[in-house]
């Protein structure tokens, strides 16, 4: 009967497909073995090793179909098999290796014809030793004899539950962690260099921000350094109780030193107080909440409180950016990006160790990826900051030398700037000489047409003079309708020919008020650098002089000091 024969095809076909192939461990596996593993989930722990290898014989174990295998978050318990299979007559040595370093219990039991001959029961509930420093994950050494062995895996934790299983021989498992031990001793190394960088900032420019910043990436790095297993390894391998805490805690302190630094950095309390309210408060009650979950010693619950805090705290600091930068703010530009890179590496980290993402080597490590693109940007930020402030300086300055009215040296910048010019004519002997020039009759000029006109007239002016001097000459408002041009390396005869050509130059400059022609004339003086005159207020008296010559002698012309 055809019906029949399809059925029965596709029942095996639901055979095959529901037990996994062993694992030749001849052949060579780049990645993480989900997919040859079978598990059984048991979320109330009801089962021991020898019953759960009779559900596995029984074939109750469900093939795996990611490369990683996760199970979610707060309180996962599974069981999974992994076949090998020793193709050759001789027996092989390998390395199992379990890559999650934050997994409570893990207990490993290794299986030939049905009888257990060997076991270790790890995890984050024992102390670090008989792990593998160079290795945060877990590392089964098995003695693979021709044939068959499997290896039995329990796993329970009330952490994110994600179980990347590889199979290694020693070279492989050594270039796997020499590899691992580089890049994160380059990532690590990178963010130290910024935190001592900023520190050091810190105490040149006594900013509060480039401490904050390095408290937050120093806070980052712990953090990372404590749930990648490093810590654990390395530096509390003995303090089991503590392991079970920093992670939650870690997370928290993560989250307040952002808020700390991203209120400080974007100023909030000035630029938007319910911001900067919000993130008082979420501070507030995420220490509540972690310290009742310490009083309960309920870690679940502080692993909770500590995701959930770290959703607030990503959303809070892009609200906080993306508002200043709607302000304006350039640096807040810089630092959204790197917000933004930072709160996309955590989310793909978090979603892939939840299980909600495809989980990989890359996936786990987004965060960290992540968090070094926002280290960089965040560092360009407070650069930017830096040259706003230097901009901001430069244009103070520019301020306080410059004559808003005619956007000419003022005195204070004449008398400045005038110190270079005179010590070179004294030092080199070349000549130096000096225009002083005075509107005629400028009250009259004001009672005529008013004040306002007079003040366009003394800008039109401004303008006149700085289309004519040469880039060398430096010109002053005096005071009132009074201006001053400094010209060095220049002789009293060609100085008298420039104040001629100025002053052809206003003759021939027209002004209209109320469609009426109105033309200004000036007086000049000018003097040349002599022997007597002991500072430039010595030569711009006998300039004086010659302008008030040329007052005298009818006004509209050019006097020098020689010409006396
Ligand atoms: P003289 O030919 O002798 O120089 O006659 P004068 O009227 O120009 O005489 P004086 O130099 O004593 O007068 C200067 C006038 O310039 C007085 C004031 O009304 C005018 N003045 C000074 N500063 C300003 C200004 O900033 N804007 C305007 N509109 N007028 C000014
Ligand atoms: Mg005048
Ligand atoms: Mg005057």
């Amino acid at each position: 009967m055809p019906v029949c024969r399809l059925l029965l095809c596709l029942l095996l076909l639901v055979v095959a497909t529901t037990t996994s192939a062993a694992v030749s461990v001849m052949d060579r596996h780049t990645g993480p073995l989900g997919q040859a593993v079978v598990y059984l989930e048991d979320p109330q722990q009801q089962l021991d090793y020898q019953q759960a290898y009779q559900r596995w014989l029984q074939g109750d174990f469900v093939p795996g179909t990611d490369a990683t295998l996760t199970f979610g978050i707060g309180g996962a318990s599974v069981w999974l098999l992994l076949e090998l299979d020793n193709t050759t007559p001789l027996t092989q040595f390998r390395h199992l290796l379990l890559d999650t370093p934050w997994i409570d219990e893990v207990h490993f039991h290794v299986f030939r014809h049905g009888v257990e001959i060997s076991r270790w029961i790890t995890g984050d509930n024992y102390p670090f030793t008989g792990r593998s420093q160079l290795q945060t994950g877990f590392v089964k050494s098995l003695e693979l004899r021709p044939g068959l062995t499997q290896v039995l895996i329990h796993a329970s934790t009330p952490d994110p539950m994600l179980v990347p299983l590889r199979v290694m021989d020693d070279a492989e498992l050594m270039d796997f962690s020499l590899r691992r031990v580089f890049t994160y001793g380059l990532g690590y190394g990178f963010l130290l260099a910024l935190i001592f960088y900023n520190t050091a900032l810190y105490f040149g420019i006594r900013d509060r921000r480039y401490l904050l910043y390095a408290l937050y990436l120093s806070v980052f790095t712990i953090a990372n350094f404590s749930y990648t297993g490093h810590g654990f390894a390395w530096l509390w391998p003995e303090s089991v109780e503590w392991q079970r805490w920093a992670q939650p805690l870690l997370m928290i302190s993560f989250g307040c030193a952002g808020l700390l630094f991203a209120t400080t950095f974007l100023d909030m309390r000035r630029h938007w107080r319910p911001a900067y309210r919000a993130a008082v408060v979420s501070v507030v009650l995420v220490l509540l909440a972690f310290t009742l979950s310490l009083v309960l010693q309920n870690q679940p619950m502080a692993l909770l409180v500590a995701f959930v805090f770290m959703l607030v705290f990503t959303l809070l600091m892009l609200l906080m950016g993306l508002y200043r930068v709607r302000q304006g703010s350039v640096s807040a530009r810089f630092y959204l990006a790197a917000v933004v890179f930072g709160a996309v590496g955590t989310l793909v980290t978090t979603l892939s160790v939840w299980g909600a993402l495809p989980s990989s080597e890359w996936t786990f490590r987004a965060a960290e990826m992540g968090m070094l693109v926002e280290a960089t940007l965040l560092a360009l930020a407070l650069a930017s900051r830096i040259r706003r402030a230097q901009q901001r300086q430069q244009q103070a300055e520019l301020a306080a030398n410059t004559d808003s009215l005619t956007q000419l040296n003022n005195r204070r910048a004449l008398y400045q700037r005038a110190e270079t010019f005179w010590g070179v004519a004294e030092r080199r002997k070349v000549p130096l000489s000096v225009v002083v020039l005075d509107i005629d009759h400028f009250k009259d000029f004001n009672d005529t047409y008013g004040h306002a006109f007079g003040d366009a007239v003394l800008q039109r002016l401004g303008q006149c003079i700085r289309e004519n001097i040469r880039e060398q000459d430096l010109a002053a408002r005096w005071g009132g309708e009074e201006f001053i041009i400094l010209m060095p390396n220049t002789t009293l005869d060609k100085a008298v020919t420039f104040a001629g050509r100025l002053l052809e130059v206003l003759r021939n400059t027209l002004m209209e008020y109320e469609g009426e022609r109105v033309q200004i004339t000036a007086s000049f003086g000018v003097a040349q650098i002599e022997r007597q005159d002991l500072n430039l207020d010595d030569l711009i008296q006998r300039a004086d002089q010659a302008l008030y010559q040329a007052k005298h002698e009818g006004r509209n012309r050019v006097c020098s000091c020689g010409q006396m």
